[in-house]
């Protein structure tokens, strides 16, 4: 059977674990450190703060905003049900808006989203491919969207606008007009989960950017402590000599990462660019040369004049079947002995939000390409022979579903 996203696990990331258990210090210290600070070099952000997942990144920016009950968070349907859930969470409500034909939220449907009670609009980056950040920058800062923002408190008094919390769970060296993900608008969050393209096992990063007048260096060192029940010390902190007494200034929360998910994370660094990226690019190009021929395939973008992907998913899309058709083509392909996926259940589609009130009715694009969609299998170890045997499984169970 060909996996759909093994991790790649370098004998050097093994070697760099266990100098960190040899090390007398495991939970968050000197390689925490060190991979926030590489991390922030290879984004060119301005500070970065590692914790223990992506979800933890989000909420906890979300409550840093002062994001509560009665605001708004525009968030895109299509997406993984953590970027609502942490809106949930804050006693917020997350307003769904439909996506384009490349997966991504499009900026007019956000435009006609936004009302005086929004807080925040949270991009996606679906499958690596980087949203219209320009556009979207330039709309919460344009003097009508301004005009709208009502703040409650000193930070959005402070930032005057609409703020742009990017879900980059997908999208680590993806670029924009030659930027990097990180760094395209005021605060992105990345996933280090074990099925995303650079994994710690469970981990993530806060990748800060935000604008003059805010100290971002002064919100990392106040982050560290709300992610740490509050707490003004560390633990590594504390062990210094007379250091044992802390002080508690909020019901902080608990989120770090230790040290050995950053030693992970700082080998699989090291190898990204030059490796992760490169095996990821051929295999996305290999199906893409391979599918181009067949009339029933809707390729992904990937790759424009202003943007590179950062190879996370293929999204392959069948055009002209209906979701019980895809469904069959995907279970012929399981039989094949290859696992594929779909990315994503649009939100309103599962049980809480549909709940909520939610209506998939009102979001045709989201429902359109997920009821096409099959997310083919991108990993570093995926040789050629493999590549060319989910080809195979592919077109074969196309031909089987659509041609009988
Ligand atoms: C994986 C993922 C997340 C959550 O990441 P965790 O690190 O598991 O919290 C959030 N958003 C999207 C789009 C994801 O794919």
């Amino acid at each position: 059977m060909i996996p759909f996203s093994p991790p790649k696990i370098y004998d050097e990331l093994i070697d760099e674990v266990i100098d960190t258990l040899k090390s007398g210090w495991i939970t968050t210290g000197p390689k925490t450190k060190l991979f926030e600070k590489e991390l922030t070099k290879f984004n060119g952000n301005k500070n970065t703060l590692c914790l223990n997942s992506a979800t933890a990144g989000l909420e906890i920016m979300l409550r840093w905003f002062g994001v509560k009950e009665g605001d708004e968070v525009i968030v895109p349907v299509y997406t993984y049900c953590a970027s609502a859930n942490v809106v949930v969470h804050c006693g917020a409500k997350p307003v769904f808006v439909d996506v384009g034909d490349d997966f991504n939220i499009t900026v007019d449907k956000i435009k006609a989203a936004i009302t005086e009670n929004t807080k925040v609009i949270m991009p996606v980056d679906f499958a690596g491919f980087p949203c219209d950040y320009k556009e979207i920058n330039d709309l919460v800062c344009s003097p009508e969207i301004k005009g709208k923002f009502n703040s409650n408190n000193d930070i959005q008094k402070q930032l005057g606008r609409i703020l742009v919390l990017s879900d980059a769970a997908h999208s680590l060296g993806a670029e924009y007009n030659g930027k990097k993900t990180g760094s395209l608008t005021d605060v992105s969050v990345f996933s280090f989960h074990a099925v995303k393209n650079l994994t710690t096992s469970e981990g993530g990063a806060v990748a800060l950017n935000l604008p003059a007048p805010f100290n971002n260096e002064e919100i990392y060192n106040y982050l560290c402590t709300k992610t740490l029940h509050g707490q003004n010390k560390d633990a590594l902190a504390k062990t210094k000599v007379g250091s044992w007494r802390y002080d508690v200034i909020e019901a902080g929360y608990k989120a770090n990462m230790t040290d050995i998910q950053a030693s992970m994370g700082l080998v699989e660094l090291r190898h990204y660019s030059g490796e992760t990226l490169v095996r990821r690019k051929v295999i996305f190009d290999a199906y893409t040369k391979a599918f181009s021929t067949y009339s029933w395939a809707q390729i992904p973008t990937y790759q424009t004049s202003k943007k590179t992907t950062s190879y996370h998913l293929y999204p392959l899309r069948i055009k002209g079947v209906k979701e019980e058709q895809r469904d069959q083509i995907i279970q012929l392909i399981f039989e094949a002995e290859v696992s594929v996926n779909v990315h994503f259940q649009p939100l309103p589609l599962l049980t809480f939000y549909k709940n909520m009130g939610y209506d998939i009715a009102d979001f045709p694009v989201a429902y359109d390409n997920y009821s096409r969609e099959i997310s083919l299998p991108v990993y570093y170890n995926l040789s050629d022979d493999n590549v060319n045997t989910v080809i195979n499984a592919v077109v074969n169970a196309v031909d089987s579903v659509l041609n009988g």
